[in-house]
């Protein structure tokens, strides 16, 4: 459905996308990951046809978007990561100019109801864009790029600057339109991708350094596990302590309470779980616990396990 071949893109002299090769089938749910700067943009830039490639290729459903630009944006509902918004124009007014400018077929009223719909836009049409929230405006540039129905979306950072309640009601959208779309998701938040893709591709300075379905990335994110825990008793002891415990990668002192005790980051070795055997031992000590929280891996924990 989208097929990738050695898009290469420099910025003058910069290298921002070297080389990547990748392709997505008809429903999948693919997550386009890597830290700031990575080169996401710029691959979904080109990928929709707003930026040409320096080399290499893209096509949609066999159709260059070189070549033949507007057959091939037809078919892709592209959400960019400053969506293009009219803050002067009510939403139904912004959506009505997106359907002309796409010279949408279908029946406008009934389409732009269903878009409104789905995107939970009801009370929101006829408010000015500029007065909403950042949330309801994320949602009315989705709304745009579901103006003709297109099969594949593309949404660039589609969470980026939002709150955690908005960032779980954009992720719940996207589930939604998961189930009868095929999307390309870029950002650069490991949770985002693993709650809504299915695979996902790791993008590094510009490569592309992993390929992976969703659960292989959860086991790695497993084997690599890390936990805070807070432990009454001698600092400088309890450091050396736990520093010592077999299966500790990395323990990192992080602060202390007003109550005498210490937090610590704790990283365990690959595979390993310190918590029964920290239980035990500390207890034996009369260090007691105060508390355990685990941490999802971070996207540098993945990277270094990919790139080991
Ligand atoms: P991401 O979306 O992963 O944050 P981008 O695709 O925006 O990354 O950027 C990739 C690299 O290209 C970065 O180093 C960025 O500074 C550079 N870059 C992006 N756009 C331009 C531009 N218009 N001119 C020059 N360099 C750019």
């Amino acid at each position: 459905m989208i097929q990738i071949e050695h898009l290469t893109k420099y910025y003058g002299q910069k290298l921002a996308v070297d080389d990547i090769s990748f392709s997505v089938g008809e429903g999948e749910v693919v997550g386009f990951l890597g830290p700031n700067g990575a080169g996401k943009s710029t691959t979904m830039n080109m990928l929709t046809g707003y930026l040409s490639s320096t080399s290499g290729k893209c096509s949609i459903n066999g159709i260059d978007i070189l070549e033949n630009p507007s057959e091939a944006k037809r078919l892709i509902g592209f959400l960019p990561e400053q969506p293009p918004l009219y803050y002067d124009m009510t939403t139904i007014e912004y959506l009505r100019f997106i359907y002309d400018l796409k010279r949408c077929t279908l029946n406008r009223r009934e389409h732009i109801d269903e878009i409104i719909d789905v995107m939970g836009l009801r009370e929101m049409e006829k408010r000015l864009i500029g007065q909403l929230s950042k949330g309801f405006k994320q949602r009315v540039g989705i709304a745009g790029a579901l103006v003709s129905d297109p099969r594949i979306l593309i949404f660039d950072e589609p969470t980026i600057g939002l709150d955690p309640r908005q960032i779980i009601e954009i992720r719940e959208l996207i589930r939604t339109l998961s189930k009868d779309h095929t999307i390309i998701l870029s950002t650069h938040i490991l949770p985002e991708v693993q709650a809504v893709c299915d695979r996902i591709l790791i993008i590094d300075r510009g490569r592309l350094i992993a390929d992976e379905k969703t659960d292989n990335i959860n086991t790695l994110a497993e084997e690599n596990r890390r936990f805070t825990i807070r432990i009454l008793g001698p600092k400088g002891e309890v450091t050396q302590f736990l520093r010592k415990t077999e299966g500790a990668a990395k323990v990192d002192y992080m602060s202390s309470g007003k109550d005498g005790s210490s937090l610590f980051m704790v990283q365990c070795k690959k595979g390993a779980d310190l918590r029964r055997a920290l239980f035990y031992a500390l207890a034996e000590k009369r260090w007691p616990i105060l508390e355990l929280s685990p941490v999802g891996a971070s996207l540098e924990d993945i990277f270094i396990a990919l790139t080991k």
